[in-house]
């Protein structure tokens, strides 16, 4: 690991001050950032510890939504009482994720910023776009079981690894961002980015820029909600699909539904057109199968990961099932 200067940020005026200086970055829990270090894929000049600052409630707004700091740690988050109630979907995709000594570390500002799974991106003999612009992809034509399906580029086909940020997306969260500049709300479908022709480029967020929040708007349906995540191991594994879905059926009829997909799209992935297809049709297998099938036909596969989409299919389905007969996780 390259060596490096240690601030601890006291209060967010100093962490914004600390950060301007050339090649800083956070360290929010450290979980991702540190490993990275490590692997010599972040090299920062300096780091700016913000674990002290005073960003780690969970409020109650006026119009029914959530304000979540951006230190909250994210085991705090999944076993808060107002979160399990009105948004069991995101405590169930924290759950999801990890291990629960990570899980006690990690901080939702860190959780939406964690860099991709992809092979590549972590082994330094390999060429990639996302670590070293302009290198190739070693993904491409290599081992592509763990790749993205949906946004990928002919740069870059590494999917966007968080359960938590699946779950943020069903839910329309909006992220709260502080620079010197000023504050600036960033709604989550417009924060990260497609990798197009520049997959180093991941997020909409300057490097100055302090995530302070993630505030959640009410949203009735999601009470009726769910993550299912379908991995190689049952625990401490990342996706290889994973579905965030709310429900709200009236005489058999589906009135609300709102899907968001993991482990197949190069950004957490928001099923709109299956959204589209699925309202006002009739809450069967057969209405849930093609209206996984109308967004699962803008995949794009490679020979390796072509059963992503089989198996994104069935596990859409599945949870829009359980959520119908309101089965057990
Ligand atoms: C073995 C292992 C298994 C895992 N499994 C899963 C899994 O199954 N699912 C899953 O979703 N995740 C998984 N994770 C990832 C884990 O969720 C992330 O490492 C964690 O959420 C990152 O949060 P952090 O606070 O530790 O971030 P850090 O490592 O501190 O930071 C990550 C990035 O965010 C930046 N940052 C942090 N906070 C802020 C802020 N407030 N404002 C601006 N920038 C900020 C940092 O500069 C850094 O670039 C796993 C991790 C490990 C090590």
């Amino acid at each position: 690991m390259r060596s490096f200067s240690y601030v601890s940020a006291p209060d967010v005026e100093s962490a914004l001050t600390a950060i301007a200086s050339e090649g800083a970055k956070f360290l929010g829990g450290g979980t991702n950032l540190v490993d990275l270090m490590r692997e010599r894929i972040e090299q920062p000049e300096t780091i700016v510890d913000i674990s002290r600052l005073p960003l780690t409630e969970i409020e109650e707004l006026p119009d029914g939504g959530v304000r979540i700091g951006a230190l909250v740690r994210n085991s705090h988050l999944a076993a808060h009482r107002v979160i399990r109630v009105r948004y069991p979907v995101l405590a169930q995709a924290i759950l999801h994720g990890a291990s629960a000594q990570l899980r006690n570390m990690a901080t939702v500002g860190g959780n939406l910023l964690q860099r991709t799974r992809c092979l590549y991106f972590y082994d330094e003999a390999a060429p990639c776009n996302k670590r070293v612009p302009g290198s190739g992809c070693g993904a491409l034509g290599g081992f592509a079981r763990n790749t993205a399906i949906l946004g990928t580029s002919e740069h870059c086909v590494a999917t966007h690894p968080s359960d938590m940020a699946v779950a943020l997306t069903l839910l329309d969260a909006t992220i709260e961002v502080e620079s010197s500049r000023g504050t600036r709300r960033i709604p989550i479908a417009d924060f990260h980015c497609l990798p197009g022709e520049t997959p180093d480029v991941e997020t909409v967020l300057a490097a100055d820029e302090l995530i302070t929040a993630v505030e959640l708007p009410p949203v009735p349906v999601a009470r009726n909600s769910r993550y299912r995540k379908v991995r190689d191991r049952a625990s401490y594994a990342f996706a290889l699909v994973s579905v965030a879905a709310a429900l709200e059926v009236e005489d058999g009829v589906v009135r609300t539904v709102r899907l968001a997909l993991g482990g197949v799209g190069t950004k957490p992935w928001r099923a709109r057109e299956a959204e589209r297809v699925l309202t006002g049709t009739p809450a069967t297998a057969d209405s849930f199968r093609q209206a996984a099938d109308a967004e699962l036909a803008a995949a794009v596969t490679l020979p390796d990961n072509a059963f992503k989409t089989g198996l994104a299919q069935r596990t859409i389905v599945a949870t829009l099932r359980q959520l119908t007969e309101g089965s057990p996780a």
